[in-house]
């Protein structure tokens, strides 16, 4: 037995040293190395079968040089030569389209009815707004007083803002050059009770300095330049380019224009007086943008006020989708902020 152990251990020594071809370990080594690139291409197979068919010709067993790897570059992912369908988009609806936008029905005798109601012009509007302000000025001081109205008007009722223009008037203090020296807390004391009237009073100074710096003592004549003056908004601008410099690129929308639009059916359902400008402008005719603005407001003022419509006097309410409607108790609460604005 221990003469059988002593052969083999010498046998096994004896073929370590001088290796034979066909030795067991020899074969496993190889082996291994040739399945390398094989379990790779199983791999691929399950993502691009069409791709792999190139990718495999470079890996085959027989092309590999004995004992050597393939070259990575050979794994490489390539890009397949045929196209993939493109995702359709969705087709986008173009808002600014004036063809989607038909005008409401029965604008007009709507609008003939409310010029009817507002012939007597006996609203605050008609004689205390601001395209009246500085009426008896030259030109230059009037687009001054037009402007300086306009920005005390935000949520200031037509009355308390005229009173301020009166006071601002008497005191020689409606034009630039004596706003910008005048004493902020005087300019303050003469505008109130206008609504935020310490932010007015500061920025009334502010514009002044603008208009002396930039504008030769004159306010800007583009909506651009007005919009980039303190305290002064789409609504007011419009509004100054209406009046002041006889150019209109866009309907002044304030509260009442806003509230009996989106009342009469006339937007849809807007949720400001931005949006309600830009959908009342898809429909109505250019001629009506300057003369729409004091027709609401004094319609607004007397008849189709925020909080109570007087339905039973407007000569419409057979052609108005909100007539004699009540307002929902949360409707209630903004037609009272709405309001005290006007
Ligand atoms: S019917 Fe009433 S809600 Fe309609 S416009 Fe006339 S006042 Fe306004």
């Amino acid at each position: 037995m221990h003469t059988r152990l002593t052969s083999v251990k010498a046998e096994m020594a004896s073929s370590e040293h001088n290796p034979k071809p066909e030795s067991g370990i020899r074969v496993f080594v190889r082996k291994r190395r040739l399945r390398k690139p094989q379990v790779i291409t199983e791999n691929i197979v399950k993502v691009e079968p069409q791709i792999i068919t190139e990718n495999i010709v470079k890996v085959e067993p027989q092309d590999q040089k004995f004992g050597s790897l393939p070259d990575i570059e050979e794994f490489a992912y390539k890009k397949p030569s045929i196209s993939l369908p493109l995702r359709k988009s969705k087709p986008i609806s173009n808002n600014n389209d004036k063809t989607e936008f038909k005008p409401p029905s029965d604008w007009v005798k709507i609008l003939e009815g409310i010029r009817e109601m507002r012939s007597l012009e006996d609203a605050p509007v008609d004689s205390m707004g601001c395209e009246k302000a500085g009426n008896s000025l030259p030109p230059k001081e009037r687009r001054f007083a037009v402007l300086v109205s306009s920005l005390l008007s935000s949520q200031t009722k037509d009355n308390v803002t005229h009173g301020a223009i009166q006071r601002l008037l008497d005191n020689n203090l409606l034009n630039p050059e004596t706003i910008d020296t005048a004493d902020e807390s005087a300019i303050q004391k003469l505008i109130y009770p206008v609504g935020f009237y310490t932010r007015k009073a500061s920025n009334m100074k502010k514009i002044a300095k603008i208009s002396l710096l930039n504008y030769h003592g004159d306010i800007p004549n583009t909506l651009e330049g007005l919009l980039s003056l303190p305290g002064i908004g789409p609504k007011m601008a419009h509004l100054v380019m209406n009046v002041a410099w006889n150019n209109v690129q866009g309907i002044c929308v304030d509260t009442h224009v806003h509230r009996i639009c989106n009342r009469l059916g006339w937007v849809p359902k807007t949720k400001t007086p931005e949006e309600t400008r830009e959908a009342l402008q898809m429909w109505l005719p250019k001629e009506e943008w300057v003369p729409i603005n004091p027709l609401l407001v004094g319609f607004g003022q007397t008849i189709c006020t925020p909080l109570r419509p007087s339905c039973g006097l407007c000569s419409v309410n057979g052609l108005c989708p909100s007539a004699f409607q009540e307002a929902t108790p949360k409707k209630k609460s903004r037609l009272k902020t709405e309001l005290s604005e006007s």
